[in-house]
């Protein structure tokens, strides 16, 4: 749960990749950070906070350069502190480095164990940082400055999920993406320079021109001359490639492109299978926004019940699943959603979210609904129940916090109070994706339990656990 960015060969890079990862926010809330080159030397600032309140004009000032990469964060490894604010900077034999990373490597620990019985010292509890010294440890290079060699070597070495973007202090920006492609990374165009972005919503805002995906398993590098595009030419698991599904269902902006498909018409879709498969009597659907409103639309259409906004959310509050503290995220619901009584009063309402991970907001939306009027309350999920964690970079929580997992689906639905409640079918939810059933080419662990890359060990000690609690 991160955003990187990158432009190359830009007057205003560093005022680019402020905007840039302005349209990336959604992606991390917990800081923010850019690199900017100029003349062999890396520039760097980071900030514990949101994009806005990261940067300045001073700050934007101190990163000259026609180059910079940018990054937002959400710890999903490494604690949320300053010092694991990305991008990172560090120095080896052959000049300086940038590096700004999406994803969850899953063998990190073990790698780094070994480091440090190496004499390794690590700066930072990030997993990121597990790459930054295989780099500099990297062998059989044409020499010290040979960054994609060291590259090359750190990547043979991890596992798991890894959208990077690197700047390097002789003015190459290269983006890479791990051979699952479990998280997205785009290129775009903006007149004659290079845009790196997670997600396409971040060239609609610059006005650049999307080119294609980076592929997974392959390195762009980008520089004077041009882009030049390299295999990482190893494999790390079975299912390849297996993008996150997730990133459709509740993750990425309605407004970027996933995998080449359109993540609102998903979504949009993803709720007309619900309407087919868990069809309900009800004088109204509304939506939990925002990432619930095209498929509450997709259910309205192919249901004929006029959609409505029922529910009205602050902007003013972040985002509750991605919220750290379990007392923030519970304190949140009330303070970022609020019924509309005069859409819900003497009704009966299908309220669709995206995804029910705990089940304790759904809760409080179906009281506050009955408390705004709501004669009926129909929970409608638009993704199948969420019964396993995320060890690639989502920050679902443990096994053992996941209603799903441990829950039918009606006892959910006692839980929550709603009158009924049904989720959509992963067939329904790959379809919606992906246009057929089969799943191949996504990774959908979370609702099934198959991990296209192999866990590390401490993940599986997560798991047994997690299954010995139940
Ligand atoms: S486990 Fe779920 S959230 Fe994680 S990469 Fe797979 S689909 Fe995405």
């Amino acid at each position: 749960m991160c955003g990187v960015f990158g432009i190359h060969g830009h007057d205003e890079a560093a005022n680019i990749g402020y905007l840039g990862m302005h349209a990336l926010q959604h992606r991390g809330q917990e800081s923010a950070g850019l690199v900017a080159v100029e003349d062999g030397k890396l520039r760097r600032h980071v900030a514990m906070s949101l994009v806005s309140d990261a940067f300045d004009r001073e700050s934007l000032a101190t990163l000259p350069g026609r180059t910079a990469i940018g990054h937002v964060r959400y710890s999903t490894a490494g604690s949320s502190d300053l010092r694991n604010a990305q991008p990172f900077v560090f120095e080896y034999s052959g000049g300086q480095v940038s590096i700004a990373h999406n994803g969850n490597l899953v063998n990190a620990n073990e790698i780094r164990a070994e480091l440090e019985a190496q004499g390794s010292i690590f700066q930072t509890s990030s997993d990121t940082e597990v790459i930054v010294h295989l780099m500099a440890k990297a062998k059989n290079l044409t020499s010290p400055a040979d960054v994609l060699g060291r590259l090359m070597f750190a990547l043979s070495r991890v596992r798991g999920a890894y959208s990077l973007v690197l700047l390097t202090s002789d003015d190459k920006m290269i983006g890479v993406r791990d051979p699952n492609g479990f998280r997205p990374l785009t290129i775009g165009r903006l007149k004659d320079a290079f845009v790196l972005s997670s997600e396409t919503s971040a060239f609609d805002l610059i006005e650049a021109e999307f080119i294609r995906e980076v592929e997974p398993g392959e390195i762009v590098v980008i520089e004077k001359n041009g882009m030049t595009s390299h295999k990482l030419g190893f494999d790390q698991g079975a299912q390849s490639p297996s993008f996150c599904v997730f990133e459709h269902v509740y993750f990425a902006r309605p407004d970027s492109l996933m995998n080449g498909k359109s993540v609102y018409r998903a979504r949009e879709k993803m709720g007309m299978a619900l309407a087919a498969e868990h069809p309900v009597e009800a004088d109204v659907v509304i939506a939990v926004p925002d990432s619930g409103v095209p498929a509450a639309i997709g259910y309205s259409r192919a249901s004929g019940i006029p959609f409505e906004m029922g529910l009205i959310r602050s902007h003013y509050v972040g985002r509750t699943f991605i919220e750290p503290q379990e007392s923030i995220r519970h304190f949140g619901v009330r303070l970022k959603l609020s019924p509309v009584r005069s859409i819900v009063d003497g009704k009966r309402v299908v309220v669709v979210d995206d995804s029910l991970v705990r089940g304790t907001t759904s809760r409080k939306i179906v009281k506050m609904l009955r408390g705004a009027g709501a004669r009926e309350v129909h929970m409608r999920i638009s993704a199948p129940p969420t019964t396993h964690p995320c060890f690639y970079g989502i920050d679902t929580p443990n096994r053992s916090e996941l209603v799903a997992a441990s829950h039918t689906v009606e006892e959910i639905g006692r839980y929550v109070t709603s009158d009924t409640i049904a989720y959509l079918s992963h067939d329904g939810m790959m379809s919606a994706v992906a246009g057929s059933t089969s799943g191949n080419g996504y990774c959908s662990a979370c609702f099934t339990g198959n991990y296209p890359v192999a866990l590390g060990s401490e993940n599986l000690v997560q798991l047994r656990a997690n299954r010995a609690a139940r």
